[in-house]
């Protein structure tokens, strides 16, 4: 192919491509008020150019090469294969944790908090080897917060792999932390966790984030600074304390938890991370069914609901299906999610693009 602008009709919703001199594909991807300049090596297959151009169709919640999505002030990097592991790990200023550990993905190992949601190895499997991998890098040991009726069982797992491994000290008495629904704990950066009610086939949990910000009463609000100044130093209170809810991670979970939710901040929240293990149909079965009866939630189920997530800024699903691809679910979900959720839903498959 010679050097030239040509028009990508192959590839979905890419308006040029220009082959460089230097063997790189420069695609023009997007809608018209934000069109995206892509560069892939002429190398690449469609495969990938389809997926990248997915990953940006919104230059806010973008997915970077490395895996990371920017979402809203946070960013988030989400492996997740639904009943193999799942691990999200969310970034935000004087913020850095785990939900999950299914798997210590490298991007968790500085997570000093980790939020677990259930017991399914898939979800909880990780941790001895996430104690292990921050001991080699000598760093202080994790606090593990799990469901309480786990602590004794995820216990003994640690301790059996400290007495297999001898030298890693950093699995001796693992900082395994009972945390029950309605628990709450302040993080760093005026954050706090608090644990929520799902519903699974085995007891679980979901999580809220909440950030606390300082905010002048209004009685105060216009005097001048000195005058504030004086009250401050008078101790007199002079700030409310405002506490929104961030995010909410559901882990696996039926629709339930949303038709009923056990707390109004769980369809309140900027960012909402919950499964969608499955998307399609089929004429041989029921898959809305056989979500239900595994425990978990399908796209149509989401869709049927789309008006409960008006308040939700955003929806980042997971842990679909290992049976999907990548693209079939980027595509799959942008072709058939319901029309007032289109602009809020972004789909997580980093984990099936590197292991596929
Ligand atoms: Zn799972
Ligand atoms: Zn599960």
């Amino acid at each position: 192919m010679q050097p030239g602008w040509w028009v990508g009709r192959s590839l979905l919703r890419c308006h040029f491509a220009r082959l460089t001199s230097s063997s790189r594909v420069l695609l023009l991807c997007g809608r018209k008020k934000a069109l995206t300049a892509v560069s892939v090596t002429a190398a690449q297959p469609t495969r990938f150019i389809r997926t990248e151009f997915h990953r940006r169709q919104d230059n806010n919640m973008s997915q970077t090469r490395d895996g990371w999505q920017t979402i809203g002030s946070y960013n988030v990097y989400t492996w997740s294969l639904s009943g193999v592991e799942t691990c999200v790990v969310v970034k935000a200023d004087d913020l850095k944790l785990a939900f999950d550990m299914g798997y210590s993905i490298p991007q968790s190992i500085t997570c000093a908090n980790v939020f677990i949601t259930h017991g399914h190895l898939d979800h909880i499997g990780g941790v001895a080897n996430h104690a292990s991998k921050r001991g080699l890098f000598s760093m202080k040991k994790a606090r593990y917060y799990v469901p309480p009726h786990l602590v004794d069982f995820l216990r003994i797992v640690t301790d059996a792999s400290f007495a297999m491994a001898v030298t890693s000290e950093a699995l001796e008495d693992a900082n395994i932390v009972p945390f029950a629904v309605d628990d709450t704990v302040s993080l760093p950066g005026n954050y706090s966790m608090k644990a929520f009610p799902t519903v699974h086939r085995v007891p679980s949990q979901g999580y809220i984030l909440y950030k606390s910000v300082k905010k002048l009463k209004a009685e105060y609000v216009g005097q001048p600074s000195a005058a504030i100044a004086d009250l401050h130093r008078n101790n007199v209170d002079i700030h409310d304390i405002i506490k929104t809810p961030e995010i909410a991670y559901a882990g696996d979970t039926m629709i339930d938890v949303f038709l009923d939710p056990p707390t109004p901040d769980l369809l309140k929240v900027k960012l909402l991370i919950t499964e969608v293990t499955f998307i399609d149909h089929s004429d041989k079965k029921d898959n809305v069914q056989l979500a239900r009866d595994r425990g978990h939630t399908h796209l149509q189920e989401i869709n049927d609901n789309a008006h409960l997530f008006k308040d939700v800024d955003h929806i980042l699903m997971m842990h679909f299906s290992t049976k999907y691809s990548a693209d079939f679910i980027q595509q799959h979900v942008a072709a058939n999610i319901a029309p007032e959720l289109k602009d809020k839903v972004l789909c997580a498959t980093v984990a099936k693009e590197r292991t596929s």
